[in-house]
């Protein structure tokens, strides 16, 4: 028996009265769980196993089905405010599609899902608190724990320690390009993508955050090489028009 916090990515119907329950667990990596009767109103799990939810599941491992039966599910934080804040909703949204679709499968994911918690969790604070920062902060960490580690602090022609915002980035190759190398070249990136990967670098507020999400987002797919279209980044861009970014 297993019992381990969870991360609820994903949740389908599967029958009249059943749901799949798709989580990452904090011991077991991406699990994937029924859940019989699950749709009923006096179903056990309660918003325990609502998209996004925390919680804490205890079920036995079956090693020879692909899906497990979840014996137990206990509501740790739903995310209330995260739900009623459209943006942070789409962005945890994207985080957990990402996630469901790239990461490794059948192995723990520990670091996945620290990142994963500290992010939802910061986009579920109250609603004055700054929060454009955080969904590009956990690209580059997941960037950096997927392998593909950035280094935007570096000019990756001449190699010099940047002292202030690079003039390029290049998304496909994570290129970070400084002033004097770049010359003349017209840059690939917008200046405000250079200057909030800087932000970003720095620890500062990012003023555009839209722009470096989509750089970081073209770098990690272009690694990962996975270009089927995420559901969740369409509802994101929608999200941004809607909210005029
Ligand atoms: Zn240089």
């Amino acid at each position: 028996m297993i019992k381990t916090r969870a991360i609820v990515l994903h949740r389908f119907p599967y029958s009249d009265s059943s749901f799949i329950v798709k989580a990452l667990t904090e011991e077991c990596g991406v699990v994937s769980f029924i859940v019989k009767g699950g749709k009923r109103k006096e179903s056990p799990f309660k918003g325990a196993l609502d998209p996004l939810a925390l919680s804490e599941v205890v079920f036995r491992e079956n090693p020879n089905t692909e899906l497990q039966f979840i014996k137990e599910a206990t509501l740790i934080e739903w995310r209330k405010n995260l739900r009623e804040d459209l943006l942070a909703l789409a962005k945890a949204q994207a985080m957990a599609e990402i996630v469901l679709r790239y990461a490794p499968q059948g192995v723990p994911l520990q670091a996945e899902f620290q990142l994963l918690e500290k992010a939802t969790a910061a986009l579920d604070c109250p609603p004055e608190t700054p929060k454009q920062n955080i969904f590009a902060r956990w690209l580059l960490d997941t960037c950096d724990v997927w392998g593909y580690n950035l280094d935007l602090g570096t000019c990756c022609r001449c190699g010099k320690n940047l002292d202030t915002a690079p003039a390029d980035f290049v998304p496909e190759t994570g290129a970070i390009i400084c002033k004097e190398c770049l010359g003349v070249t017209t840059p690939r990136v917008r200046p405000e993508t250079s200057r909030d990967l800087w932000n970003l670098l720095k620890g500062n507020n990012l003023e555009s955050p839209q722009f470096v999400e989509n750089a970081l987002l073209a770098y990690l797919r272009h690694h990962i090489g996975f270009h089927k279209e995420l559901k969740s980044l369409q509802f994101l861009n929608d999200t941004r028009k809607l909210f005029g970014c």
